[in-house]
């Protein structure tokens, strides 16, 4: 036979004296220490897609949540009225500065590789290895970029 938690109503089963929900013992104390087990909070569900309102209800009331990529300038938001997860559109003028700064990245790889090439030095060709890793995040953010900014607006 289990008993009943008197702060949050859990059924406990008999072996156990604290709620295994809210920390509170069998004869109503508190714990102020407790915390629970399953603590870290469920995987946020995936995002619905981009929209300026809940793609689901059309509601504006939402709370901001951590994006999962990295070349994002707003967080993805959960709808507090039906919870429904979407992705606020990227503004046109973050799309442009990414097209920007990316090719300005991407041509000074370029050109950065191109001399250390033409001087011919091999100890140099070798730490240009950072300068291809910058020319490949250029490239993903002009990719992103141009992405963002062919969607058509709204
Ligand atoms: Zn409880
Ligand atoms: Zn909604």
């Amino acid at each position: 036979m289990g008993w009943v938690c008197q702060s949050c109503r859990e059924e406990i089963e008999e072996p156990f004296d604290a709620c295994w929900n809210c920390g509170t013992d069998r004869a109503g104390r508190p714990d102020s220490a407790f915390r629970r087990a399953d603590e870290p909070d469920p995987p946020p569900p995936p995002s619905a897609g981009v929209s300026a309102v809940c793609p689901a209800c059309g509601s504006v009331e939402y709370r901001p949540i951590r994006p999962d990529g990295w070349v994002t300038y707003a967080p993805d938001r959960i709808c507090t009225g039906c919870g429904m997860r979407y992705t606020p559109p990227t503004p046109r003028w973050a799309a442009v500065t990414l097209v920007l700064v990316g090719s300005a990245m991407l041509l000074g790889a370029v050109a950065s590789v191109l001399t250390r090439l033409a001087t011919g030095n091999l100890l140099a060709i070798v730490t240009g290895v950072s300068d291809v890793l910058v020319g490949l995040l250029g490239g993903i953010a002009v990719r992103y970029g141009v992405r963002v900014l062919r969607r058509p607006a709204g």
